[in-house]
């Protein structure tokens, strides 16, 4: 017996075999279903059950499909959620209908399976590369500027802050693929890069390549092939030294020695200007009588220590 939910169910990016068993169980049990597009995914569900009543979810109407799920739900019947292929709502439509049924009360049951960013990811071989942060951006605009735009600000971002010198994920499909990777190259063709490029996964014409950045135009123009089917692109961290781990451990070393180094001088300082304070206080000529506040602000722009340590010193004399 199925608990009371809507359930998230990723499907097989092309191989059947990846559907798993939690999946099928679920979809055997289950009555209705909830699909990006029921045409393409009847062929592949229905095999595993020809009883669901299915429900249409797609980006221009995920409102009213969530309204028909929760009515579903209020009958106290399960429902599944489905895309073309791979995770609903990851570059796909769903999160509208997940944020709509958890608001109603409902539980959401997400089950693990197919991405192709993270099965892309898992064979990039980046974890042993500077760090093993990654940026999942999905699809980049359609329009070659605003791609440009938001590859620039991406660039700036991971130059500015080490933090974000990290892997970038992005989803292409073969329409914008050529377009897509001139302007990588375009805008992190000079930096220390490499692009991983994750074709056809769990298809037969399955390919995966590590390029230099500035080497992939060159792949990508020598055979037709390599410009058919669905892509990730997985842009690395630049792998210059300033930014290597190692480099940043020694920085961080660095800055915790200046730190100490830092707080010698500071404390150095203090004591020469408490001492400065205490001598002038105890010698300065009668004619000139400066009083406390007055003396204190002027030994404080000298000597840059703040006039209300100064102040608490000279008072505790
Ligand atoms: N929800 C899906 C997921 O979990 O990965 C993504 C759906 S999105 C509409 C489709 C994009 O995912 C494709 O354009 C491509 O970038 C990527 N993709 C899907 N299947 C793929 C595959 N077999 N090989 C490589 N990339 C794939």
């Amino acid at each position: 017996m199925l608990d009371l939910a809507l359930y998230i169910i990723p499907t097989p990016l092309g191989n059947t075999d990846d559907f798993t068993l939690r999946a099928i169980k679920i979809l055997q049990q289950i009555n209705f279903i909830a699909a990006e597009d029921t045409r393409h995914s009847k062929p592949l569900i229905t095999p595993i059950n020809s009883n669901l009543q299915w429900i249409s979810a797609h980006e221009h109407n995920e409102n009213q499909a969530a309204e028909e799920i929760i009515k579903i739900l209020q009958s106290h019947q399960s429902v599944a959620l489905i895309s073309d292929a791979g995770t609903p709502a990851i570059s796909d439509p769903g999160a509208k209908i997940v944020a709509k049924v958890r608001q109603a009360g409902f539980r959401i049951i997400p089950l693990p399976g197919a991405c192709a960013a993270v099965t892309a990811l898992s064979a990039a071989g980046l974890a042993n590369h500077l760090n093993s942060r990654f940026l999942f951006y999905g699809f980049l605009p359609t329009k070659n500027q605003q791609r440009l735009e938001i590859l620039n600000s991406l660039k700036t971002a991971s130059t500015l802050n080490l933090e974000l010198n990290q892997a970038i994920i992005f989803y292409e499909s073969p329409h914008r693929i050529a377009e897509t990777l001139q302007n990588l190259v375009e805008i992190f063709g000079r930096q220390n890069r490499s692009l991983t490029i994750a074709r056809e996964l769990s298809k037969i014409f399955e390919q995966i390549v590590t390029l230099k950045i500035n080497e992939v135009l060159q792949w990508f123009e020598s055979d037709k092939n390599h410009q058919k089917g669905e892509f990730v692109l997985i842009l690395s961290a630049d792998e210059t030294e300033k930014f290597s781990e190692k480099n940043s451990e020694k920085n961080s070393e660095k800055n915790s020695q200046n730190l100490v180094e830092n707080n010698f001088e500071n404390d150095l300082n203090k004591a020469f200007a408490f001492k400065f304070l205490a001598e002038f206080q105890k010698h300065q000529p009668k004619e000139l009588n400066l009083p406390p506040s007055k003396l204190c602000s002027l030994i404080a722009k000298i000597t840059n220590v703040s006039k209300k340590d100064l102040y608490d010193y000279l008072i505790n004399l």
